[in-house]
């Protein structure tokens, strides 16, 4: 028998954290932040279990609410491995970093405005805590590059087949022998044919139970040209009338996917040539693993662009902004252009000021590309919000916003259920990362569509037996 604790990104989409028991040994999926919800300071100072009990994580994906939490995980006594692939361990100490970055300025913001209690206001963890974490990985191939399973120990064997959700992303299969039990971890899962990486692989092996992300579980998303060709009329209207483009975006994933296109776009002369900005030093660092890992990319990537000094993440009307006195220059700077900037969610980072000095202008056009999670100052913008508070100023939201979920890094409804019906030998699935909504109506089509499964949507908490 297996059991499996639901201790974050279940009932939710962040924070995601599975505790898989088997015969003794603890074996964590992820170790992810909370995000966006008034209470995150508070939730992200728990570990709901002792961290030296846990024997070892296995990492489905460099994005923080899936890592977040390993600097506090290694810091309070976890001594293991933490099994991912190669390019997610180079990514995932840069979004380390990063968030130990963000954390010592929301410390520090806190401090001064007396906010929260008081411990509350010191830094949750600090950039000597990022090392301890990256000595403790272990990289274990892609299937595309070795078949042969990776034993853990005498019981567990695993293998990463690619999620298709950004790069090193990795749907994880584990089989234990002594209950005769293989599971799959979907992490996130990417959608059929995003540019650079390849699609979703389903496991050839049979796997009984299958925890599956559900973050647009009740959604069905239009053809992803057809939100290109709608992404391009509206650059070109925006372009006409002078107006700046913000598109905030994960500077992991989202921004290297939006300069391909853009790149695309141009060199077909669908769009004008106009200046486009990634103001994103982390989206910078993190262009340059990409181009370390093209082994990783799919077909397409090479088609497209076929000359070597034709490079799919750079081309002449592109900047890469580091610098924080250009990034502010670019609020003094006319239009036509564009600024690509973190966070995806619009709740931290260089984006937020670009939101402060552009929602007003009706000329302007926000362009949403991805999930907005509850309580985000995306969702907000999202939902038709008036006017926003933005670092304590109340700014009028006047500025087109488009959203172009399409673009999603996540599979929809049914290419999650597609991907589901693959595999063979399939009994039970347990729905995580999605809200409540998302997450039921994705398990009513499935158990409409397959009543010999059993399908279960885990609230946090939550205590499954699989046997
Ligand atoms: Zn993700």
């Amino acid at each position: 028998m297996l059991t499996v604790t639901f201790y974050g990104g279940a009932g939710g989409v962040t924070g995601s954290k599975h505790l898989v028991e088997v015969n003794g040994k603890r074996t964590l999926l992820d170790c992810g932040t909370f995000q966006g919800l008034s209470d995150v300071r508070e939730r992200n100072r728990v570990l709901p279990f002792r961290p030296e009990t846990i024997d070892r994580v296995v990492l489905s994906h460099a994005h923080i609410d899936h890592c977040g939490m390993l600097l506090v995980l290694v810091k309070r006594g976890f001594a293991g491995p933490i099994f991912v692939t190669a390019a997610t361990k180079e990514v995932v100490n840069y979004m380390l970093l990063d968030m130990v970055g963000i954390e010592a300025g929301d410390a520090e913001f806190r401090r001064k405005h007396k906010i929260g209690a008081p411990d509350e206001r010191e830094p949750l963890f600090v950039e000597e805590d990022v090392a301890p974490v990256m000595e403790q990985f272990v990289e274990v191939p892609y299937v595309r590059e070795s078949k042969e399973w990776y034993k853990i120990d005498d019981d567990t064997e695993l293998k990463f087949y690619d999620a298709g959700h950004i790069l090193g992303s990795a749907v994880s299969v584990l089989r234990f022998k002594s209950s005769d039990i293989t599971m799959a971890y979907t992490g996130d899962l990417g959608q059929v044919g995003m540019p650079l990486l390849f699609d979703p692989e389903v496991p050839t092996e049979e796997v009984q139970f299958v925890i599956c992300e559900s973050t647009y579980g009740s959604r069905k998303h239009q053809p992803l040209q057809q939100a290109l060709d709608r992404m391009a009329d509206v650059m070109k209207q925006t372009c006409a009338r002078g107006g700046k483009m913000i598109v905030p975006a994960f500077s992991l994933g989202r921004t290297q996917e939006l300069v391909y296109w853009l790149h695309k776009m141009v060199d077909d002369k669908q769009i004008p040539r106009f200046p486009i900005y990634v103001d994103s030093p982390l989206a910078t660092d993190l262009t340059e693993v990409y181009r370390h890992h093209r082994d990783d990319y799919d077909e397409e990537s090479w088609t497209d662009f076929p000359r070597a000094d034709d490079r799919p993440l750079a081309f002449s009307n592109l900047r890469y902004v580091t610098s924080r006195s250009e990034s502010m220059s670019l609020n003094k700077k006319p239009g036509p252009f564009m600024v690509i900037s973190a966070s995806g969610m619009m709740s931290a980072g260089r984006v937020v000021h670009h939101l402060k000095h552009n929602l007003s202008d009706p000329n302007n056009v926000i362009f949403v590309t991805g999930y907005q999670a509850e309580g985000t100052l995306g969702r907000r913008i999202l939902e038709g919000a008036k006017s926003v508070e933005i670092f304590g100023e109340q700014i009028r939201v006047k500025a087109q916003v488009e959203l172009l979920n399409e673009l999603s890094a996540h599979a929809d409804r049914d290419q999650l259920q597609h991907y589901l019906e693959r595999i063979k030998g399939l009994k039970q699935v347990a729905l995580v990362h999605g809200e409540p909504h998302q997450a039921g109506d994705f398990r009513r089509q499935l158990q409409q569509a397959h009543p010999e499964w059993t399908v279960t949507r885990p609230e946090e908490g939550e205590v499954l037996e699989v046997s």
